[in-house]
């Protein structure tokens, strides 16, 4: 079963960068309810993934898709309001969720220790 909001090539390791919450009614990416996953840029466990660039936007070098913005500004000041999103706090890096960014993660982990 796909989880509302959470991409299809979404690694079940990078599940956790996505929280439930309401997003409104009729939106293509929330239940009918108006609920679903929404990509949490403030959590603490996110790394920077290989990236590309095109014009402004980053795309992973495995899976060719958009990645995540990761805003650590925020994880640092632990205010998680979304008023804020992308405009008091700068887009420090960003991550893709896919399984091969995920083990390239792993694998980065794995040589510091
Ligand atoms: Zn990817």
């Amino acid at each position: 079963m796909s989880k509302t909001g959470i991409p299809k090539y979404c690694d079940s390791r990078a599940e956790k960068f996505f929280s439930w919450c309401f997003k409104g009614k009729g939106r293509k990416d929330a239940n009918s309810s108006g609920y679903g996953y929404s990509w949490n840029s403030s959590h603490e466990d996110l790394k920077p993934t290989p990236s590309f660039q095109i014009a402004y936007d980053k795309y992973c070098p495995y899976c060719l898709n958009k990645m995540y913005p990761i805003q650590a500004d925020l994880i640092n000041r632990r205010v998680y309001s979304y008023n804020s999103y992308n405009e008091d706090y700068e887009v420090t890096g960003h991550t893709c969720v896919c399984k091969k960014a995920m083990g390239w993660l792993q694998w980065q982990k794995e040589r510091e220790d």
